[in-house]
Formats: C-alpha cells, structure tokens, sequence
C-alpha cells in the first residue's frame, strides 16, 4: 500500500489535524519511519498528538518543521488544511520529495476493502453536497460515510478498519493536484468559478487540477456534472466514463422544473420544492447533483426523496435558525466573500435585514447594491469593515452602522417586521471580532436563542 522507498526512508507527514494523526498512525502501521509536524505550538490534533510519540518509530515535532528532515524524506504526506504553498511542502518540491494528500494514502490504504467512493468537488457548494450524498445514502439503509474535508479522513477510516460501502469524499482542487491514485467510481463536479487566484497562477491552473479528478477514469465510473456551467461540462474532456447532467433551467438526468416547483429525477417527479428544507435555487443544485449520485450508486428514487426531505441545512450556511415573532433569523456566517453573500441574498424570497462586516478583504461591496435595492429593508454595518461598506453602500440602500454584535443584533431586532428575515451573511472575515466564522455563528445563534 506504501511505495517500497517509503519502508526504507523516513516519511513526512505535514500537518496534524485529524488527518495527520491518523496518516501518521497508518503509516506506523505500515512500518514507516514518520517525521510528524505542524507550523503550530498548539496543533488542531490536541491531545491525541501525545499519543503518536509513544509509537515506534514515529517523530513529533509541533510548534516547527525541521525543513532539513523533510527536504530529506523519501516522500511527504500533507493534511487537507496545509495551504500548498506552505513552506515544508515547496522545500518538498523543490527538492523533489514526491508529495501525496492524506486522501491519497487513505484511498490506496482502503483499495481491495470493498469501500466504494464518490467524490465531490467544484468551486461551491463541496461540503453541503458532501453532506447530502452521505444522508441520502444512509437514510437509503447504506452503511456510509462522509469523508476527507469533511467527516472522517480516509486514513482514520483505514485505521479503525471500520467497514463502509460508501464514501462521500469532499476534496479540494489542492488534494487532487497530490492524489495520483485516487479512484473514485461517482464523481461530481458542483461549479466551477475562479477561485483561489491568490494560489494559483490563473485560472486555467486551478481547473487543470480539478481536471484530475478524471486522471483514472474508466468507462465503469459516473460523472455528475452541473449541466448549466459551461467549464464544468467541458472538465472531463474526452476522459473515459458516462456523464449524467443537473440542471436548474432545463430537462436533464436531475432538473428542477421552475414553473411546477418540482425536482426532477430520470425523467419521474422526485420532490417538490418546499419538502427540500433548504434555501436558494444554488442549494436545489447541489441536492440534485448528490440525487443523481446517489441514484447511480442504487438507491431507489423514494428512499432519495426521503432523504432530501429530513436534510437540515449545515450549520453556518444559510442556516435557518429560529423563528422569533414572525421574524426568521438566519445563520450564514461562512460567508466570508461577496460572491457567497450575493448567494444567499438572491435565496432570500421574504424582505430581510442583512448583516454584514467583519475583517474587510479587499473586494468593494458596491456589487451587492443592484441585489439589495427593493429588496433589503436595512444593512447594518459592523466591524473593522463597517466604514467601507458604509462608504460603498450608504444612500442606495438604508443603512446603519454597528457598533458592538450585541449591538447589531439588537439593531436588527429592532428593524425586522413579521414576515422578515434577519441574515447574518457578512461577505468578511470574522477575524476582527471572533475567533473564525464558527464562533460567530454560535454567537449569533446564541443570542437569538435568548430572545
Ligand atoms: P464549499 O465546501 O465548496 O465551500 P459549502 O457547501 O460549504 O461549499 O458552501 C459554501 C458557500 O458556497 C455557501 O454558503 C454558499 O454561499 C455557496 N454555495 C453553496 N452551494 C453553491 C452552489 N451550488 N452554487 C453556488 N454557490 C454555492
């Protein structure tokens, strides 16, 4: 399962979250030397890190990379959250340590164990995709499993040895581009949008990696594809493989038929739109798309059906999260761009409050006007980012700004009316005022449960 060079010499493993620790016990199972590090003093793995020192064979290095040793390594295993550019990872590189993902190891690690794996990624919409295709699957009777980003890492599936029939396997653009063995029988392409230029060279760079979801491809495997994107239809090129289309516009294997308010499957009625708990059309995208997978992995469009009936929305992403008075507060603090806050401004269907700011990222925020206009009953601004939005939005919509989150919150209880949403959408960073995105979700729930 390891390259015979790997037994010989010592390998690397970079990062270690939840992915790090289990790459670095399935390679000590393996009979690896493992050099483990992570850049970090306090490493997300916690108190587990301890546990490797007491493995044989196995160095643990937190708070530094020695870049000598991995320079050195017969090769590097990198965890999902090490950004590619990250310093041990271009020493690998440049010294032509072959570098895998720990989706990588993972998968090889689990061939011949009858796990069978379908893969999503795409530009938006990964995780909740990710999360759909694992729901419908089990709500269908499967034993099943979400997996890499999100979920279990393949390597802790392949060291517990759990038993799964199926993975839904969430993978990057930066995973791909590091998983030369990664076979997955489905693969579903959700978007594709520039993204990551700050990465990647051009665009054409990042869609060349997600081109390598297709790199062994055979004519057995199926790939869903978002049938509205143009360089989504045209990524797998002449890769081997059937294509099976979504469509939020026009008849295809999964399609939403707008005017009837029906999703589509095959040709059959599969679910009308209100028994799908979650909001905007982008989110009827990404049911489809996890329909259509799971649908071609053997589940009955009925047991399909049920599954999208009991999703939840994931927390932090458009998340409906109480209804107080009339007034419906919504949680989608993982917007941290303008392009996910101009999602779920076109998903709102009722007048909202929107609050937005944060730590500004450079973006200007006069786009979101146009969408705001008619429709937005008040922004409230806050934040480090409050007197830019102020500046780019003040006098086309009405505005106030924020002082502290309590404040903008007692704010937007003050300006919503029955029949409104409050959206917390900020298109910022959370950095300023919070810890990540998370804790200012769980802020924001928390005081709209206390009220
Ligand atoms: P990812 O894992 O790819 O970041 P998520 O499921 O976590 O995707 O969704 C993140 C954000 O991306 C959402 O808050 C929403 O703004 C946007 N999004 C989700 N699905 C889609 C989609 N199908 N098309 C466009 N935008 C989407």
């Amino acid at each position: 399962m390891i390259p015979e060079a790997w037994r010989r010499g010592v390998v690397a493993v970079v990062g270690l979250g939840k992915s790090g620790i289990a790459a670095t016990k399935l390679l000590a199972r393996e009979g690896a030397h493992v050099y483990a590090s992570d850049a970090s003093d306090h490493p997300y793995g916690g108190d587990t890190v301890a546990e490797l020192r007491g493995l044989a064979g196995v160095e643990v290095d937190v708070g530094r990379h020695d870049l000598a040793k991995i320079r050195s390594a017969a090769g590097v295993v990198v965890s999902p959250g090490v950004p590619p550019d990250a310093a041990p990872l271009a020493a690998a590189r440049e010294a032509g340590v072959p570098v895998v993902s720990e989706i990588d190891l993972g998968f090889r690690a689990l061939a011949g164990s009858g796990t069978r794996c379908i893969a999503i990624t795409g530009t938006n919409g990964k995780t909740t995709t990710t999360a759909l295709v694992a729901h419908l699957m089990r709500v269908a009777g499967l034993h099943a499993e979400a997996a890499g980003n999100i979920g279990r890492p393949l390597a802790d599936i392949a060291v517990s040895g759990d038993h799964y029939q199926w993975l839904a396997v969430e993978v990057s653009s930066f995973q791909l581009h590091d998983s030369p063995h990664f076979a997955p029988e489905i693969g579903i392409v959700t978007n594709l949008a520039p993204d990551h230029l700050d990465r990647y060279p051009s665009v054409e760079a990042y869609y060349a990696d997600k081109q390598l979801l297709f790199r062994n491809a055979t004519p057995r495997d199926v790939w869903v594809l978002n049938g509205d994107d143009p360089a989504t239809l045209a990524l797998p090129g002449a890769a081997l493989g059937r294509r099976v289309l979504f469509s939020l516009a026009r008849p295809a294997g999964g399609w939403y038929d707008a005017p009837a308010q029906r999703l589509r499957l095959e040709g059959a009625e599969l679910l009308r739109r209100d028994e799908l708990r979650l909001l905007g059309d982008h989110n009827i995208a990404n049911g489809l798309a996890a329909a259509l997978a799971v649908h071609e992995a053997g589940v009955s469009l009925g047991l399909i059906a049920e599954g999208l009936r009991s999703f939840r929305a994931l927390p932090h992403r458009l998340e409906p999260v109480r209804d107080v008075d009339g007034v419906l507060w919504i949680n989608d603090s993982k917007a941290t761009n303008i392009a996910s806050t101009v999602v779920a401004v076109a998903a709102m269907d009722r007048p909202f409050v929107l609050l937005l700011g944060g730590r500004h990222k450079g973006e200007p925020y006069t786009r979101l006007a146009p969408l705001l206009q008619g429709k937005c009953r008040l922004v409230i601004a806050f934040g480090e980012a409050g007197a830019i939005v102020a500046q780019d939005l003040g006098g086309k919509v009405a505005l106030e700004r924020g002082t502290t989150f309590a404040d903008v919150m007692a704010r937007a209880h003050r300006a919503a009316q029955r029949g409104d949403a409050v959206l917390l959408s900020p298109a910022c960073s959370s950095y300023d005022m919070f810890k990540n995105y998370e804790e200012r979700g769980a802020t924001f729930r928390k005081l709209v449960e206390a009220m």
